[in-house]
């Protein structure tokens, strides 16, 4: 059996939780979208069931495939709907859902849900995606707020920069959210897990933690003493399961991208680009064999990648090789290949997962 696979720590999942909700001091909904940023959604639900106040995903069809996992927690929508006819699912399966736009309070004006909806109405703070304009965020509430199909609406807004410890961008965004939600009496959204682990001042009724839920700290290296409490979930692992013994200026994979500078072993360790580690990984890009320090050499392949085994004599076939996760924090590989925790977390593709 091909030694590939991602361990998924769930207890770890559990405590990551319980510091986003002891931050955000209310309740947390934990965003698992997209697959629980590739842990597996259903799984990572049922671990935080118990605890959790609730989960958020993008969109309807993942959040029917919970519903039909046997999740009944409530469940938003974070990108709401994209076309009328979703309300229908949405009243029936109790979702929550954000309203960014008129015409999705026009169509909850002609809906006829089961149960008043709980919908989350957002604001466009300054990241200028979705949401209303600050001018118009009161009379979007207004118009919500009167409809009997309408049972709660929860002020919605999310930050652009709060990853960025020296912006003052957030700071800015706070001033509109508070201006823009003045006066409403309703409950508040604003913190993903950047802006909860460091933005305490942004805090509100209701956070979205989702990154800092897998253990990755949103700030990439740049040590933060809040995310240093976290613990990651995934561990993406292998083996090595061939050896080459090579000469001096002997190129390596794919492009001769490496050219041994010394007699080199070679490590062949089962996982490549189809897997989701990313195909352009610079010669160097840290790994642990056997939990040692070691570093890939050569382009990444389909299914395989090269690592330097020179300095690791005891290593061999059959050596366990850790790609990401306790031993070698995803975001230094994010930052070796010119990415994110966010990017690989989320493109785990083939690999089995095993729960633990
Ligand atoms: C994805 C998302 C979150 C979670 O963001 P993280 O940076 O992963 O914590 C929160 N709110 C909204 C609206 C999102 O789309």
């Amino acid at each position: 059996m091909r030694p590939a696979r991602a361990l998924i720590d769930l207890s770890a999942l559990r405590h990551n939780y319980r510091v986003g909700r002891e931050l955000g001091g209310q309740r947390a909904l934990a965003v698992i979208k997209a697959d629980a940023y590739g842990h597996g959604a259903t799984r990572c639900a049922q671990a935080l069931l118990p605890e959790a106040d609730g989960f958020a995903v993008a969109f309807l069809e993942e959040a029917i495939a919970l519903r039909e996992a046997g999740i009944g927690a409530p469940i938003l929508l974070l990108e709401g709907f994209f076309e009328e006819s979703e309300l229908e699912l949405i009243g029936r399966h109790n979702l929550w859902t954000a309203v960014a736009a008129d015409w999705q309070v026009d169509a909850i004006a002609r809906a006829t849900p089961p149960q008043p909806l709980k919908v989350w109405l957002k604001l466009d703070s300054g990241m200028h995606r979705l949401g209303f304009a600050a001018g118009d965020y009161h009379a979007a509430w207004r118009r919500l707020h009167a409809l009997p199909q309408v049972g709660e609406v929860v002020l919605m807004s999310h930050f652009a920069r709060a990853d960025e410890l020296d912006s003052t961008r957030t700071v800015e965004q706070l001033a509109v959210q508070a201006q823009a939600c003045a006066g409403l009496p309703s409950k508040l959204s604003i913190s993903n897990s950047p802006a909860l682990l460091a933005w305490p001042q942004a805090h509100s009724d209701w956070a979205r933690p989702g990154l800092m839920l897998y253990g990755a700290s949103p700030f990439g290296t740049v040590a933060q003493a809040q995310a240093a409490r976290l613990q990651p979930v995934m561990t993406l692992e292998s083996r090595v399961f061939a050896v080459r013994e090579l000469g001096v200026g002997e190129p390596v994979g794919y492009g001769g991208c490496f050219v041994t500078a010394r007699p080199t072993r070679v490590g062949v360790v089962a996982l490549g680009y189809a897997d989701g580690y990313p195909q352009f990984a610079p010669n160097g890009t840290p790994v642990t064999v056997d939990g040692h320090a070691a570093g890939t050499i050569g382009r990444v392949s389909m299914d395989m990648l090269t690592v330097d085994l020179t300095d690791l004599p005891e290593a061999g076939i059959g050596s366990r090789v850790e790609l990401w996760g306790k031993q070698v924090p995803v975001t230094e590989v994010a930052a070796h290949c010119r990415s994110s925790a966010y990017t690989l977390l989320c493109g785990l593709k083939r690999v089995p997962r095993e729960y633990v």
